[in-house]
């Protein structure tokens, strides 16, 4: 497969992407970068059906026009986390073996990555590109509220998921993340002077207390389990027996059975009060599973490491604690891989990167893993 050549029309359409603002709430500007890439593979003989959406961007399902019950589901999200105005500021740049410009790496260039590989494919005779499934979304970078019930629906009968986030600073894949959720916990107390008659109120900061140490107590890092109170806010005054408290706990799992058991543990530490005369209303729940680096994974793996070789690239995975729609992927049970796009890094700040020389690479590995696995 050709491909180096075709790096400087690759940086044209990147830089075309990363020129229009396209944050998860600039709906116009993911829709026009949405109407440019139905274009590209409409060239390529793809159809596209548009979901569209009131608030957020335009969802998009692509395949080819004689595809036949794809088996490889992939998907790439068009949102970026900037505001309106960002590309205008500093607009996309190339300096030395690098790229510049927000969404460069997460993940303007895993949009173009995707094409090329398919262009790469119809080039080399191979029809595997029939057996692609791509979703293009358009809030990722929100937790994909739209997108996530389109994403499970076409994960359904799939073999394998390739997801397209940047591959890592040091080039490895992604094989597994931590999923999560959040809670807020309410105490309700009763305010009372504290100087004149406190034993006619109830603490709700005292009742919490209790509360916080028992949550905390829930995490287990040798297990993946982290039970966070990272906020809490409470009381009026100095002087009043406290008649609110509110903490806010992020949780984080690695492993999906988890899941359920911290729910039922967290639901059983409110369900009673240690401070008597005092109320707590629980509020949350673990909405992002994990993705676990399970054996359809690691085989899945062990394929892409082979393809590697072949083209001498040494290919190497690692897990992350950040989300992505592979979680969402990964826990219908499908094989799943992320971080098949190029590398780069600073991801979601002003020094986001793209080496600019894994982009041919990254390319020729994506195309021939859908070629060996449509085998
Ligand atoms: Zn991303």
């Amino acid at each position: 497969m050709y491909l180096q050549q075709s790096q400087a029309e690759m940086l044209q359409l990147i830089e075309k992407l990363v020129n229009i603002d396209s944050g998860t709430y600039v709906k116009e500007g993911i829709d026009r970068v949405g109407a440019i890439l139905k274009k590209e593979y409409e060239k390529l003989g793809f159809t596209v059906e548009v979901r569209e959406e009131e608030k957020y961007g335009n969802n998009l399902i692509i395949q080819h026009k004689d595809a036949f019950d794809p088996k490889i589901i992939l998907v790439a999200h068009m949102d970026t986390v900037f505001p309106l105005g960002t590309a205008a500021e500093r607009p996309f740049r190339i300096e030395g073996d690098r790229a510049y410009g927000p969404g460069v790496v997460d993940m303007k260039s895993s949009q173009v990555e995707l094409l090329y590989a398919i262009k790469a494919l119809q080039q080399s005779g191979s029809e595997s590109y029939k057996n692609m499934l791509i979703i293009l979304n358009s809030d990722e970078e929100v937790g994909s509220p739209t997108s996530r019930p389109l994403i499970e629906e076409k994960s359904q009968g799939k073999e394998y998921a390739l997801i397209m986030e940047p591959a890592r600073k040091d080039g490895s894949l992604v094989s597994a993340r931590r999923g999560g959720g959040s809670y807020t916990v309410i105490v309700k107390g009763k305010a009372a002077h504290s100087g004149i008659e406190p034993q006619k109120g109830r603490s709700a900061i005292e009742e919490l207390a209790h509360k916080v140490i028992q949550l905390n107590a829930l995490s287990d890092y040798e297990k993946g389990i982290s039970v966070n109170v990272g906020l809490i806010e409470g009381g009026s005054s100095i002087n009043t027996i406290p008649p609110i408290a509110i903490a806010h706990v992020d949780i984080r799992i690695s492993e999906m059975h988890q899941a359920k058991y911290l729910e039922e543990k967290i639901k059983e530490i409110c369900a009673t009060t240690d401070v008597s005369g005092t109320q707590i209303i629980l509020k949350g729940s673990i909405s992002r599973p994990p993705m676990e680096k399970n054996k359809q994974t690691v085989s899945l793996l062990h394929l892409i490491e082979e393809v590697g070789k072949e083209i001498g690239l040494q290919v190497f995975d690692t897990a992350t604690g950040g989300g992505s729609d592979a979680s969402f992927t990964s826990a219908t049970g499908v094989a799943t891989v992320d971080g098949l796009g190029p590398v780069g890094g600073n991801a979601h700040s002003e020094d986001e990167y793209l080496e600019i020389k894994t982009l041919p690479e990254r390319t020729l590995l994506l195309a021939k893993t859908i070629d060996r696995l449509s085998k």
